[in-house]
């Protein structure tokens, strides 16, 4: 167990989380509205979610593992969360950390009355932090970085709580999407380079107009709230019990620098994300991947789900037929989230089968959206000339993934990033397909943005391809440095 690890808690908790956010205050129906809300944003987090109401007084909790379909199956579990006012989360966090006390929203009492939180993003100087609190005599209820916040509040010296809010966030780093309650409101905030995304929407009249946040505006068709528009960049609003909204800006101006990797992957195709349809961009992604890395085959195959939109694309651009050369089981989880290699390994072959009957004897081009390990893409190839396939090329509909990411979207380490340890022949070889190629980073900038990337002020956040991260990392840097006292002890 290695205690200087800055995403590891000393229970060996890994701290980094992928999720999704939720919050409607004005409804009477506050907390079925968020359970709703919940389940539409499902695919950001599976392992654990919470929902905590309010009524103006009291904040009420519910949370646990599992799907939110299994934690909020009773009508009767939705009553005991009562009150105008409701924020959830959905969780998903690899291994360890999996147990109730790391599940959002979390709730204290602070000097000022009660406070809870959601957070989606990672916080890059959470270790640091909590150190440093620890030593000023913090005692932590959990190993989530979201936990740093609530001490940060407490111990702030200003007055308001909406300064203490702010006195908070400046001392953190990394990407932060907000959902918090006080007795009489909530604030929805987002950090200031709007890495993770965040919206807000409106109720009908029947729900009194109450105003939601959401991480996806899919979450707003959901439960029939009218999209206004995205939280901005470092923008904190703050909705109070009887409508009225104020917008701050504390932070700043900064180049806003979005996730590219919500468009490539992480969002539903039936969200807006950056001002885009998500379902567009992948479609525009897969079309200049055509553009870029043309294959002479009779068939374009998607990977199903995460290829689907993209290979729809490419096949437009280049004129190959788009077919279902492989169904999905919608019965079993992602296969990212096993939790060790071996089940992965297994749950490819449960998800994923071959379209014999089209496959046989074709040579099928096959689009992913991305290749992380490795391993989803090995085994596709491979179920594809079992079926007979005779020629099986790969396509992937983003480049390579070789940095890891720090601000929410679960990468494996470094040194499991198929791409950080091979160059593309090897890839190829590794993957066993007749050829491979990845799209160009100009070449999803153009697709998503119009534009090329540019080098010295680039649009987005697209760390995970380019190492190009926008913000300091100030654990990585913490545990680098006593990585390399470790060896000089070492070797000394
Ligand atoms: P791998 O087998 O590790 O190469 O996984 C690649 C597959 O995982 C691709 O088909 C992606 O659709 C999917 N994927 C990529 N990133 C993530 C993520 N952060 N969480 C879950 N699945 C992912």
């Amino acid at each position: 167990m290695n205690l200087t690890h800055p995403y590891l808690d000393p229970d060996g908790d890994k701290l980094r989380e992928e999720c999704g956010v939720f919050g409607v205050i004005g409804s009477t129906e506050a907390a079925a509205i968020t359970a709703l809300g919940l389940h539409a944003l499902q695919h950001r987090g599976q392992e654990a979610c919470g929902i905590v109401s309010g009524d103006g007084r009291d904040f009420f909790a519910r949370r646990g593992l599992g799907h939110v379909a299994q934690v909020f199956s009773d009508q009767q579990l939705l009553a005991e969360l009562p009150g105008h006012m409701a924020s959830g989360h959905v969780r998903y966090s690899t291994t360890g950390g999996q147990g109730l006390r790391n599940v959002q929203p979390l709730h204290a009492d602070l000097a000022r009355g009660g406070f809870s939180i959601a957070h989606n993003g990672n916080i890059s100087n959470a270790g640091q932090l909590r150190r440093q609190l620890v030593e000023k005599g913090a005692i932590f209820q959990s190993s989530s970085d979201t936990e740093v916040i609530i001490h940060l509040i407490a111990t702030s010296r200003y007055p308001t709580l909406l300064d203490r809010f702010v006195d908070a966030l400046r001392m953190v780093e990394g990407a932060y999407s907000l959902i918090c309650m006080t007795p009489k409101r909530m604030i929805a905030c987002r950090d200031p380079l709007g890495i993770r995304p965040l919206v807000m929407g409106r109720l009908g009249p029947k729900d009194n107009g109450a105003v939601v946040f959401a991480s996806e505006t899919v979450a707003l068709d959901v439960v029939g709230a009218t999209f206004e528009r995205e939280i901005e960049p470092g923008e904190v609003v703050e909705v109070r019990q009887d409508g009225r909204m104020s917008s701050h800006r504390p932070f700043g101006v900064h180049g806003p620098r979005p996730c590219i990797f919500e468009h490539v992957y992480f969002s539903r195709p039936d969200s807006l994300f950056a001002g885009r349809s998500v379902y567009e961009a992948r479609k525009a992604i897969g079309a200049q991947l055509a553009l870029e890395c043309p294959t002479d085959a009779d068939l374009v195959v998607p990977v199903p789900d995460s290829g689907v939109p993209a290979a729809i694309g490419y096949s437009q651009q280049s004129g190959v037929p788009f077919e279902l050369g492989i169904i999905r089981s919608h019965y079993v989880g992602r296969t990212f989230i096993q939790p060790s290699d071996g089940a992965r390994h297994s749950g490819v072959k449960r998800k994923h089968n071959a379209n014999r009957a089209l496959v046989e004897g074709k040579r099928i081009v096959l689009i992913d959206d991305s290749i992380v390990r490795g391993t989803t893409s090995m085994k596709i190839v491979e179920m594809m000339r079992d079926a007979g396939a005779r020629e099986v090329h790969f396509r992937v509909a983003s480049p390579p993934t070789a940095h890891s990411c720090f601000y929410g979207v679960d990468t494996p380490e470094r040194s499991k990033l198929l791409a950080a340890r091979m160059d593309l022949e090897p890839m190829r070889e590794f993957i066993k397909a007749d050829s491979l190629a990845f799209i160009s980073i100009n070449g999803l900038y153009r697709a998503v943005d119009g534009i090329e990337r540019d080098a010295a002020a680039p649009r987005f956040c697209d760390a995970c391809f380019t190492g190009d991260y926008p913000t300091s990392l100030t654990d990585l840097a913490e545990r680098t440095q006593s990585e390399a006292q470790l060896s000089f002890d070492k070797v000394a």
